[in-house]
């Protein structure tokens, strides 16, 4: 990259999905021979890639456009806001910024750089062969986001997201497997697999059978999720599986966790526990029964973790249908459940059903919740103790000397926690970034564990 290639400001807000669209924006534009960086300053234009999930991200979003075009003057718009209206039934963020230059909805690459060839002319010489196989990522080297699909055929009831993201669809699975080559091959050693539904994965095309390396393979979750394991292995590496839900064929992915293959860990997002709740919710596989499901999954695979968050005080919720939720928490053992008090987003239809319930009582709800879920979790990590793990390291200044951070199989990056690391007790023994250490678990610290490396 040379100093007159023309600098692109880029702003990434929202959820890991968001992220692998800015990836791919910022890949893009390398490719082409723009400059990156992460602020405005010099910056011949600003891109902003917003969230529109709830109504704080929203004002978030607004507030982050309204500091990109004083501070620099010249921005475009992308992500889920970009695909919100207003209330006058015109474009919210144009309604709101007029003088934005272009606004896209999210996945979309290719609207952002025709906005961004129309403000910036492309550089004359791009450095194509500059950019490495993997693209831009904007994890650290050693963790990248693997989106397998876009959008989501389900409508719960507090969720806006089909509105702006559409319905599936899933990413051809010779694409993924590519991608996630690439990804493996530039040093990635914890591939996160993300989409709104994993487990619905291919249901968009019929489990359409792709191509993959010459070989057949069908666009669906258990295969992708067995090819996913065999690269990784390859390079010695994890696959961790986010947004997955309790339908019946997962139970089929528990087999290969236990061989370890995939990481035993899944985060399966199951917002309430008492039926009645999850009809209101409209949740996918609400009909299932998830206790059972989860109990017959912790016997195939008695290593799993489970991650999860819920809602406290959705509309209509009784004291009893609370209880209820607290009780499953107890006895599904959630190892890391993260609840939010019920917010109402704009556009939800879950804001006209009955029942809704003061703040006071939504909190009141949700910090209960927490107390019951930090008891779990923290009996959870005590078992722990006097374990061997296996810890990913994500920071260790002067080589470990001084100990280090990192993350065993039970603790996915910025949602979960971390195993600190001591300083090692044998002098050659090293740790570094992006690499593997055995760690002997010493003690349980709130949600974070203590390891000696050994
Ligand atoms: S599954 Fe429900 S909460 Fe998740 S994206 Fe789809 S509609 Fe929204």
């Amino acid at each position: 990259m040379t100093d007159s290639a023309p600098k692109i400001g880029f702003v990434s807000l929202g959820c890991p999905k968001a992220l692998t669209d800015s990836e791919l924006i910022l890949t893009q534009l390398s490719a082409e021979g723009y400059a990156t960086s992460k602020t405005y300053d010099g910056a011949d234009l600003v891109i902003v890639n917003t969230c529109g999930f709830i109504d704080d991200a929203v004002k978030e979003s607004l507030d982050t456009i309204g500091e990109a075009l004083a501070a620099n003057g010249r921005v475009i718009v992308t992500g889920c806001l970009g695909a919100k209206t207003g209330d006058s039934g015109g474009n919210l963020v144009r309604q709101v910024h007029p003088k934005v230059l272009a606004v896209t909805g999210p996945h979309a690459t290719q609207e952002v750089m025709d906005a961004v060839h129309q403000h910036v002319p492309k550089p004359h010489d791009p450095f194509v062969d500059l950019v490495p196989p993997a693209g831009i990522k904007l994890t650290p080297k050693h963790y990248a986001y693997l989106k397998i699909s876009e959008g989501c055929n389900h409508r719960c009831t507090f969720c806006i997201i089909p509105s702006m993201r559409g319905d599936l669809v899933s990413r051809p699975v010779g694409d993924v497997l590519s991608e996630a080559r690439a990804l493996f091959e530039s040093g990635v050693k914890e591939l996160l697999v993300v989409s709104q539904d994993t487990s619905a994965y291919g249901v968009d095309v019929q489990y359409r059978t792709g191509f993959w390396d010459g070989r057949p393979v069908k666009t669906r979750m258990l295969d992708l999720v067995e090819r996913l394991g065999d690269i990784a292995a390859e390079h010695g590496a994890w696959v961790r599986l986010h947004y997955v839900y309790p339908y019946p064929h997962v139970d089929d992915v528990l087999p290969l966790m236990a061989g370890g293959r995939v990481l035993p860990y899944l985060d399966v997002p199951f917002q309430h526990a008492h039926p009645a709740v999850l009809k209101r919710m409209k949740r996918p596989a609400s009909g299932e029964k998830n206790l059972e499901r989860l109990l017959r999954w912790r016997e195939a695979c008695p290593q799993l973790v489970v991650r999860s968050t819920f809602i406290a005080g959705f509309p209509g919720e009784t004291e009893e249908e609370f209880d209820y939720l607290l009780d499953f928490l107890r006895e599904a053992k959630i190892d890391r459940a993260g609840c939010f008090a019920y917010s109402p987003v704009t556009g939800a239809t879950a804001n006209e059903l009955p029942g809704a319930l003061p703040d006071d009582v939504r909190e009141e709800r949700r910090a209960r919740f927490m107390e019951v879920a930090e008891q779990v979790s923290a009996a959870k990590l005590a078992e722990r103790i006097g374990a061997e793990m296996q810890v990913l390291v994500d920071s260790a200044p002067a080589l470990g000397r001084k100990g280090g951070v990192g993350r065993s199989y039970a603790d996915a990056p910025e949602i979960d926690g971390t195993v600190r690391l001591l300083p090692p007790q044998k002098a050659s023994k090293q740790l570094k970034v992006g690499e593997f250490t055995r760690a002997r678990i010493v003690a349980a610290e709130g949600h974070d564990l203590v390891g000696l490396p050994i």
